[in-house]
């Protein structure tokens, strides 16, 4: 399977409008270091699947019938703003799976046009999508969210966003079986968090690193703040910063 994060901001993004700081004076200067709202796209046997839709050009990114399949973490703005326009295309249908839509927006749920939300994700069901297990694990954050646990031939990455910590079901899930690869929330320096707290910063991911032991671990919701601190500090061994358009293969 080849994922590749198709955004790596926080809910600010970078460049922040009208923020003069150097990180975002750099991505206004070099698109590479852009980032926009997190998600990631799947690829598995030919199939597309786009995890959260807070990009606002999907439908420039995926021409009509390449995209049949979302799988959302939660109804946050910045994870879901993309269905607002996909939804009045035509013709053909795109599911859209996530946690229990009664915390969906209403104005989605009263008009879903071609988007069909009658399938619930449930915490440690895990189902399968193009050849591709995948179980949901609950997340700490302000709304209810799913993270998602990808398995394909032995080899197993998890994608972890939003989040601050980690249930502990989660946690035992996570630390029984081999990781690959862990993507994950961490907005924030390792001296910042937001009151009264709903993000990692880099202290709270490099305890979970510690716990979790998956061979890579790479940062995923990165605000302007942490992006400033990474120009000054290495982050520590085996943690990475994800970047738009990062690929990793498994
Ligand atoms: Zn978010
Ligand atoms: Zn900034
Ligand atoms: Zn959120």
């Amino acid at each position: 399977m080849k994922f590749t994060l198709t955004g790596t901001g926080s809910v600010k993004g970078c460049p922040v409008y009208g923020c003069d700081c150097p990180a975002c004076i750099k991505a206004i200067m070099d698109p590479f270091l852009r980032r926009s709202p997190a998600s990631a796209l799947l690829e598995s046997d030919g199939e597309l699947i786009l995890i959260d839709a807070g990009l606002t050009d999907i439908q420039e990114r995926f021409p009509a019938g390449t995209l049949k399949q979302v799988l959302l973490t939660h109804y946050h703005m910045d994870h879901i703003a993309g269905l607002f326009s996909l939804r009045w295309g035509s013709a053909f249908k795109i599911s859209v799976m996530g946690p229990d839509t009664s915390d969906a927006p209403v104005e989605l749920m009263k008009h879903p046009g071609i988007l069909d939300f009658s399938q619930t994700t449930t915490q440690f069901s895990p189902f399968s999508i193009n050849g591709v297990k995948v179980t949901p694990v609950p997340l700490s954050h302000s709304r209810p969210t799913f993270g998602y646990v990808f398995e394909r031939n032995g080899r197993t990455l998890a994608y972890l966003t939003d989040t601050l910590g980690l249930p502990d079901e989660t946690l035992t899930f996570l630390t029984s079986n081999p990781l690959n690869v862990m993507i994950i929330d961490c907005s924030y320096a390792p001296d910042m968090s937001e009151p009264p707290g709903s993000h990692n910063n880099l202290k709270d991911v490099m305890e979970l690193h510690q716990k979790i032991e998956p061979s890579r671990t790479i940062l995923t919701h990165i605000g302007h703040e942490l992006d400033n601190w990474m120009n000054a500090n290495p982050l520590p061994k085996d943690i990475e910063a994800g970047h738009d358009g990062l690929v990793i293969t498994l």
